[in-house]
Order: C-alpha cells, then structure tokens, then sequence
C-alpha cells in the first residue's frame, strides 16, 4: 500500500472560521495535508492494521486574535483515546538515537540556539526539553 498525501504551504485567510480557544473569527490557514493516519500514537497489533489505518486531512490554522494553532478539520468522532494509546516514544533506544539525530541537525542546519521553538503537537514535550 502507498501513501498519497499532498502538502500545501500557501496560506490563506478563513473568514467564517471560528477560533476553537477564543472564538475570534478570520483564522489564517499555513499548512494543510491530506490523507495522514488519524491517529500517530495509537499502538496496533499488526503491520496490515497499521498501514490499512483510517486517514483524514489536516489544515492547521493561526487566530491572530490569541496565537492559538489548531487543526480546523479535526474531527474527535474519528479519534480512539484508549489504553491502546501511547505518544511516549522515550523508551525506544532507536527512536532515541533517530531523536538525537535530528536534533543535531536542526541546530546545525537551522542555527536554533537562544531562539524560541514551536513543536506541534508535543505531547509531553520530550522532544522540545531533550533540544
Ligand atoms: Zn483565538
């Protein structure tokens, strides 16, 4: 099975769009991608459940109003928050010496010392706390 997926940078203004934090309307729409698994974290038993795993599209959005980024496609009937449910990939040496790795080349490549980082989707912030 292959994964389609189209990436789209461009942004654009969302004039009815209501803000999910402070219901300020005119998100502004910066990155959008379709047919991802709608779930990253979520264990599953077998390689053919994982990559015959249900998709969704994502389009993340800025409110200017409060700062606030969300996913305006998000759809919560479609997410299985369960005990099945692990975001925590700390305990894996590979994923840790992969982690390391891209550290090392976002500091190189992106000179990000002494500056502010945004990580999306942080979960319990491993990641940002180990850059
Ligand atoms: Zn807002």
């Amino acid at each position: 099975m292959s994964m389609q997926s189209t990436i789209d940078f461009g942004t654009s203004q969302m004039e009815r769009q209501i803000c999910p934090n402070c219901s300020g309307i005119g998100m502004s729409s910066f990155y959008s991608i379709q047919q991802i698994p709608v779930h990253s974290c979520l264990l599953v038993p077998s390689q053919e459940e994982a990559l015959s795993f249900p998709t969704g599209d994502l389009k993340l959005a800025f409110c200017p109003g409060c700062g606030f980024v969300a996913n305006t496609l998000f759809d919560s009937s479609r997410h299985n928050y369960s005990s099945r449910y692990e975001e925590s990939q700390g305990f894996s040496a590979c994923f840790n010496a992969f982690q390391d790795r891209l550290i090392r080349r976002l500091v190189e490549q992106y000179d990000i010392r002494d500056k502010d980082v945004l990580e999306i989707g942080c979960g319990k912030g491993e990641f940002l706390m180990r850059l």
